[in-house]
């Protein structure tokens, strides 16, 4: 099959093969050109591995520090004519590079939130690894099914309290419009705490640490994000928000928990990056787009796996984690930096349709969602037969 991008809104329901295996492959290159991660993890289970945060968090333990990985996510596979999702291609190719490079891997397709996965993970640990010393908490999902009442609950992104009005990226078209968004309402914020809150996390760990697979010392992360002022009443006071601050009490209570066996929860806050669960939320694209601009200007722009690798090199394991008076790790820190910042804020009351080409990255942007589905990757040839229906050996 001949796979092109088909792009629905802020989703592309295709993806390439051959052009998700080099965006990996390109990803394990910017890992090994900085060397071994001295002291790294060596036993590692990612949660929410196929994609954005999770794939590059994967990547770097593996590639970074040797680490043997099990990751975890909820993927469709591909058929004669029909693409997997690009989590799926991804995850292939980074299994024949992991085999290649002699590296253990395992992967897991199904529902995290369920009891089963958990259950079916925790085994796979015991017999094939016997304790994990880190584990990485990046699930990104609109619903979740309750595991102990089948309840389902889905996330949403809203304002608390008022409308919310502010510029919004029509990101196909490139047409800077006013979006409003209607307040939460009803249980709406509960909603979104349960799905995208931290009790899921606390549910792995506590499973993970009865069945004695956490190694002393272990460690484990869970990623937040913060940003500028203008994005607040959407991210950080608005459901989203809600649901962060929920990961931040967990992470506490995680602490207290893992105690007895010297280990340490955190939370990451990382740069806001064109990822599948970004580009759903309203304002942010734009934001994005002004961000990349500003930062590629500057020299210090990163994508996931510089994020996931200097977290793991320069604050996870080189005894400087360096975190805020909250307590949590700050990959942001290029990002927020005054300087970076008063250039979006400028730039945010100027931008419109006719100069958002020449004020911020639009192309760094759309660039960046196509390579999530393996397009427009160098050394690809998009117009050959492609096999679609290629498995994740681990689960063949
Ligand atoms: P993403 O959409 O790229 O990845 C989500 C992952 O979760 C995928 O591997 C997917 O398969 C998996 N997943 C979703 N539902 C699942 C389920 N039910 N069972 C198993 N796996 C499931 O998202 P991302 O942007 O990398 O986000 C990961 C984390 O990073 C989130 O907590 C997000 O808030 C945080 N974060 C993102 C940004 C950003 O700008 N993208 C910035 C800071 C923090």
């Amino acid at each position: 099959m001949i796979v092109s991008p088909k792009i629905r809104g802020f989703i592309c329901t295709t993806a390439h093969p051959e052009g998700c295996a080099k965006h990996v492959e390109e990803q394990i290159a910017v890992v090994k050109e900085k060397g071994t991660i001295e002291g790294g993890p060596k036993k590692v289970l990612v949660i929410g591995s196929s994609t954005g945060y999770g794939l590059s968090s994967r990547i770097a333990a593996a590639f970074g520090s040797n680490a043997a990985t099990v990751g975890v996510f909820f993927e469709r596979p591909g058929s004669e004519g029909k693409t997997a999702t690009a989590g799926w291609y991804n995850t292939v190719a980074f299994e024949k590079e992991a085999k290649e490079a002699g590296l253990y891997a395992r992967s897991f397709n199904g529902d995290a939130f369920s009891d089963e996965v958990k259950h079916e993970v925790i085994q796979a640990i015991h017999e094939d690894l016997g304790q994990v010393d880190l584990v990485i908490y990046s699930l990104a999902s609109p619903r979740r099914t309750h595991p102990k009442t089948g309840e389902v609950l889905k996330s949403v992104l809203k304002p608390i309290g008022e409308n919310y009005t502010n510029k919004t990226l029509n990101t196909t078209t490139g047409a800077v419009d006013e979006v409003s968004i209607e307040p939460a309402e009803g249980d709406d914020v509960d909603q979104t705490v349960a799905v995208m809150g931290g009790e899921d996390w606390e549910m792995w760990m506590d499973a993970l640490m009865k069945a004695g697979v956490l190694a002393e010392g272990v460690q484990t992360v869970a990623y937040s994000y913060i940003g500028p002022e203008m994005t607040w009443p959407i991210y950080k006071n608005g459901t989203i928000g809600a649901a962060k601050e929920d990961v931040e009490k967990v992470q506490r209570s995680l602490d207290s928990k893992l105690a007895p066996i010297s280990g340490k929860a955190w939370v990451s806050v990382n740069k806001a990056l064109v990822t599948q669960a970004s580009s759903a939320i309203p304002v942010v694209p734009l934001y994005i787009s002004l961000l990349y601009k500003a930062m590629k200007d500057e020299g210090n722009h990163e994508d996931t796996i510089e994020q996931m690798d200097r977290l793991f090199r320069e604050r996870l394991y080189n005894g400087k984690p360096d975190p805020d008076e909250a307590g949590r790790i700050r990959v942001d820190d290029w990002e927020m930096s005054d300087k970076i910042q008063e250039i979006v804020a400028k730039r945010w009351d100027e931008v419109d349709s006719d100069n958002l080409r020449d004020i911020a990255d639009f192309e760094g942007y759309q660039n960046g969602f196509l390579r999530l589905f393996g397009f427009g990757l160098d050394g690809v040839d998009y117009e050959a037969e492609t096999d679609t229906a290629v498995g994740v050996p681990s689960l063949s």
